[in-house]
């Protein structure tokens, strides 16, 4: 029987790589300190974090039959090329959702609590400011979440029957009729916007998403609000966000994606007052790791040994002959 080739360019947990191994021989630059370059000619199988797979990567490769994306950003991928060349490519929707979800909720929560500022203070000596340091109780106020998908859903269970918040919702593409969580949709992100005292973004980055909240949309918030990003940075327009901070025009926001990553030390959020920024780490839990990890191994060995995978992102493609 012929041993598939798969080619792993970025660290992943253990637990991945012990499944692809039961199956297939790697080649895993990484764990030898070398760059991850071309994809090997031999290789009948790609898992990728961040490493792009663009059409003269494909053709370098002429056996290769999956790509798995170890997360869901897709966009490091590019799709069409694959499915002309008839190569499955499968991802793990479910697998981080879980983690982002909490990380929203932390932030959400360090925001009103002002954990930053507190920790600061004390290590400042400024121990007395705890009298006027005036946290703000997250229960009976207002979450908005925009985006109510896999990620937005997960947030919306927490605040809603966690946290006692009221939950409100604006996503034009979901299925109202099947949903029946905490949240209610509002039709228009005005409303939202205008209604909430925390806003919370879980959309994928579209034409329609990039900057989706810019100036005249943040001038739409309470200036008590705050703003929380985990889903992709140019979703937010950086600049006119770190300007609304500036001016008091929000009580705060929490970041943990930038447009371009890592952000450049000039970046106008480095310095914008009531910001909390944390690095793309929403969706890297202990157990999301391990969870993407396998899921992502095991979509290739499906794909390889002929069974339909558990997530395809071109599935018209499939089965492979
Ligand atoms: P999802 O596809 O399940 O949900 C996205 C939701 O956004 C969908 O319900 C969709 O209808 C909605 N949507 C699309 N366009 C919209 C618009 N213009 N206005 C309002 N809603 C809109 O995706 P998910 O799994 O919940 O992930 C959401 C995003 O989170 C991902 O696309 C990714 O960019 C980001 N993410 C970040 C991290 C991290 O580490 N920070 C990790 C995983 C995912």
């Amino acid at each position: 029987m012929t041993t598939h080739t798969v080619f792993v360019p970025e660290p992943i947990a253990p637990a991945g790589m012990e499944v692809l191994a039961r199956h297939c021989k790697l080649i895993a630059p990484w764990q030898t300190g070398q760059p991850a370059d071309a994809i090997p000619a031999e290789a009948d199988a790609a898992l990728v974090r961040i490493y792009r797979v663009d059409a003269e990567r494909m053709e370098a490769a002429p056996n290769l039959r999956v790509i798995a994306k170890h997360g869901v950003g897709l966009d490091n991928i590019d799709i069409p090329a694959a499915s002309a060349r008839k190569i499955a490519v499968v991802w793990t929707p479910e697998a981080n959702a879980e983690g982002v979800a909490q990380h929203a909720i932390a932030l959400m929560l360090a925001l009103a609590n002002k954990i930053k500022e507190a920790d600061a203070g004390v290590r400042a000596g400024r121990f007395d400011e705890r009298m006027a340091f005036g946290s703000v109780e997250v229960s009976e106020r207002t979450l908005g979440i925009i985006g109510l998908g896999r990620i937005g859903r997960r947030t919306a269970q927490k605040a809603g029957r966690g946290l006692g918040m009221h939950v409100l919702a604006y996503d034009p593409y979901a299925d109202r009729s099947a949903y029946d969580g905490p949240a209610t949709f509002v039709d228009t992100l005005d409303e939202l916007l205008e209604r909430t005292d925390f806003v919370t973004l879980h959309v994928p980055l579209t034409d329609e998403t990039r900057h989706l909240i810019d100036a005249k949309r943040l001038a739409q918030m309470k200036p008590t609000s705050y703003l929380i990003n985990t889903s992709r940075g140019a979703a937010v327009d950086e600049a006119a966000l770190a300007e609304a901070l500036h001016a008091g025009q929000l009580a705060g926001a929490a970041i943990d994606v930038f447009a371009q990553e890592p952000p450049d030390p000039s970046h106008p959020l480095q310095s914008a007052p009531n910001a909390l920024l944390t690095p793309h780490v929403a969706g890297l839990s202990d157990r999301a790791l391990v969870r993407v990890a396998t899921e992502a191994a095991e979509g290739i060995v499906d794909v390889l040994q002929g069974r339909t995978p558990r997530s395809p992102v071109n599935p018209e493609i499939l089965p492979l002959a």
